[in-house]
């Protein structure tokens, strides 16, 4: 066996395509293997439409990049002729080893996303040295290609949430089908409040499910967003993840600890101690010290604090009654505690919210999701911010969202 024979062998070259030459060329750098691919002559080829063979019509040439053969760079050159075909016309033949316009061959795109499902586009492109351009470009085709196969006809629950691409702007809103433990994420859209809904209701009729199938919607307290669901999911239970309620509290005490630092002088390190949970030892001495000095000086963000540690209680309840009688004795307490102070005018507000969705709060009690999973899409969100590291827009964070964690299935299936 010669070296073109095992070159052929490892490019799984099949007739009428044969490999006539290769050369390393070593004046460039790095070294280029150039390989030569060329179909058998007087061969017929399919028509790409209905694959009669046909005589050739013409020839033109073009090369793809494929995988490093070792370090050295390695491009397939071959003459591709057009068909001739009595019904269907003169068409470019299709060729086994790429997919239609691209200047890559499958097993390298194959390689590419491989690596951009490991690490940072960038990284990614320095090592394959390809231009972040062209590796993008790759990456769009699989994920949108694989995306127009999803089958959501089975969709029956959901949660979303908005998160930022970029802190502060760009909002993107993502969509998680609940009922799947791995590679949840279904939809995502730029913005955020209740257009994102409908965009979402209109691509999931796309995508075989029907609106009136959807009998879960898990969300935050957003009045735009519940308005939305209600709209466009009418058989849907509202459910407000518990998730969300401690984040509006977190929020609250913090400002809460805000307005009180501008009236008196806080302990050193208030800020995180209060943001912080009371168990798990996670806290450290200063902490530890700081929320000692706040319970001891009876500071108002003490009081906020210890409030917003009641909700524990509430979430530790068994049945939904008990979450109820909770949750119902913690708003008392709290409209108790809370004096007319100004310093506590945002917690006042958080009070009023979740009194006002209390029962979207309590349906947690009796949804047969769980909440892990929105806290999921924070490692989601992040791992996808860190992979488009650099590309800061809108359309590559939602590529990266859906390349690591949307139900994309085998990406070379849908070539
Ligand atoms: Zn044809």
């Amino acid at each position: 066996m010669d070296t073109t024979e095992i070159l052929a062998l490892g490019l799984g070259v099949a007739p009428p395509w044969q490999l006539v030459d290769q050369h390393l060329d070593t004046g460039k750098k790095p070294h280029v293997l150039e390989i030569r691919l060329e179909a058998d002559r007087g061969a017929l080829f399919p028509c790409p439409e209905c694959k009669a063979l046909c005589k050739a019509h013409d020839f033109k040439e073009f090369t793809w990049r494929h995988l490093n053969f070792f370090q050295h760079h390695c491009y397939i050159t071959a003459r591709v002729p057009r068909t001739n075909c009595p019904e269907h016309g003169i068409k470019r033949m299709a060729v086994p080893w790429a997919r239609e316009g691209s200047g890559f061959t499958l097993l390298f795109e194959q390689a590419a996303l491989m690596l951009v499902r490991e690490m940072p586009v960038l990284a990614a492109a320095r090592f394959t040295e390809v231009t972040d351009k062209r590796l993008w470009r790759i990456i769009e085709h699989y994920v949108s290609k694989a995306l127009s196969g999803l089958d959501l006809s089975c969709l029956k629950a959901v949660a979303f949430d908005e998160t930022a691409s970029k802190k502060g702007h760009n909002y993107v809103t993502i969509f998680l089908d609940l009922d799947r433990k791995r590679r949840a994420v279904v939809f995502a859209t730029p913005g955020k409040g209740k257009d994102t809904v409908k965009a979402f209701k209109a691509f999931l009729e796309e995508h075989g499910g029907k609106h009136e199938r959807i009998l879960e919607v898990v969300c935050d307290m957003s009045p735009a967003f519940l308005a939305a669901v209600s709209e466009n999911f009418k058989n849907a239970t509202q459910t407000v993840d518990w998730f969300h309620v401690v984040q509006l509290f977190n929020t609250a005490v913090d400002d809460v600890r805000k307005a009180e630092g501008k009236q008196t002088k806080m302990p050193d390190a208030t800020r995180w101690a209060v943001l912080k949970a009371r168990d798990g030892g996670k806290l450290s001495d200063k902490q530890i010290a700081a929320l000692a000095e706040l319970e001891a000086g009876d500071f108002l963000t003490a009081q906020a604090w210890r409030l917003k540690e009641k909700l524990r209680w509430v979430r530790a309840a068994e049945t939904k009654q008990g979450a109820r009688w909770r949750l119902s004795h913690f708003l008392r307490h709290a409209r108790e505690k809370i004096s007319n102070n100004p310093v506590f005018e945002k917690l006042k507000k958080a009070v009023d919210t979740v009194e006002k969705h209390q029962n979207r709060i309590l349906e947690r009690w009796t949804s047969t999701h769980n909440n892990a999973r929105m806290e999921a899409l924070n490692g989601i969100f992040k791992a996808a911010r860190a992979r488009a590291r650099g590309y800061r827009n809108v359309g590559t964070f939602i590529t990266m969202i859906y390349l690591i964690a949307a139900p994309l299935g085998d990406m070379f299936k849908s070539t």
